[in-house]
């Protein structure tokens, strides 16, 4: 899978890709993120990003020029396994279930607002959806777009060391199953400070430790997202 971000910081992203998950993945070849310097389609000497709006206002809005030509230069042609993302407080809103579908496509271009947001001919005939990591307001689509690649690229096959492991990650359809919380886990030691760890998990029945975690998935979702329940 590779992943684009087009931005106008690009060094914003040596950090958030450097550690962990994503990192062993882009180094392993799993997959390729891109990080592309939206101000590399201005052509004058300031290399102009952004103007003020129409109508008047605060601040300044991402003009549509840089934006189409950069997409237009990174993908010359459109078309199946390509989608480009709008970040943007307005967007729909990201969940599991989109992360699933977003890490079956090919490339995503993730296009980053700032200011007051993107001349809005980008989200009407340049990017293939609009969306948004929750209902707040961030300073640009920066660290949005580093939740999504950090998301999508821990689904894709072979990016987790044991593969099981994302299929019972909290709102998974799959692992304890219908969309719950995970359960919660434990680790030695087996005492501490006089809280001990559930008992079943350390009596190495298989069975009874699943139905326990099934169970404990359950009872914590009732807790703390009730809404999850359905
Ligand atoms: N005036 C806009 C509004 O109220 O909807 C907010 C613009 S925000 C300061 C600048 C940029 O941050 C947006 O263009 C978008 O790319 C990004 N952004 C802000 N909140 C976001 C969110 N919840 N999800 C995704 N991107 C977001």
């Amino acid at each position: 899978m590779i992943f684009h971000v087009l931005t106008i910081f690009p060094e914003f992203f040596e950090g958030p890709f450097a550690h962990g998950v994503v990192k062993r993945a882009a180094d392993s070849g799993i997959v390729s993120i891109r990080i592309h310097n939206l101000r590399d389609w201005t052509h004058d000497r300031h290399r102009t990003v952004d103007d003020r709006p129409f109508g008047g206002g605060e601040g300044m809005v991402l003009k549509p020029e840089p934006v189409f030509e950069a997409v237009e230069a990174i993908w010359p042609e459109r078309g199946e396994g390509r989608k480009a993302l709008l970040l943007s407080a307005q967007g729909r809103r990201f969940d599991q279930a989109m992360a699933n579908r977003l890490a079956k496509e090919r490339e995503l271009l993730l296009l980053c607002g700032r200011y007051e947001g993107v001349d809005e001919r980008v989200a009407a005939h340049l990017a293939d959806d609009e969306i948004s990591i929750g209902n707040y307001v961030l300073s640009g689509g920066e660290l949005a777009a580093a939740v999504v690649v950090d998301s999508v690229a821990r689904l894709i096959p072979g990016v987790l060391g044991n593969e099981t492991s994302a299929a019972f990650d909290s709102f998974q359809e799959s692992g304890h199953g219908e969309g719950l919380l995970d359960c919660p886990h434990w680790t030695r030691p087996a005492e501490f400070r006089g809280w001990k760890a559930p008992e079943v998990l350390l009596n190495g029945n298989h069975e009874e430790i699943r139905k326990f975690r099934r169970e404990a998935a359950r009872e914590k979702t009732a807790k703390l997202r009730p809404d999850l329940l359905g």
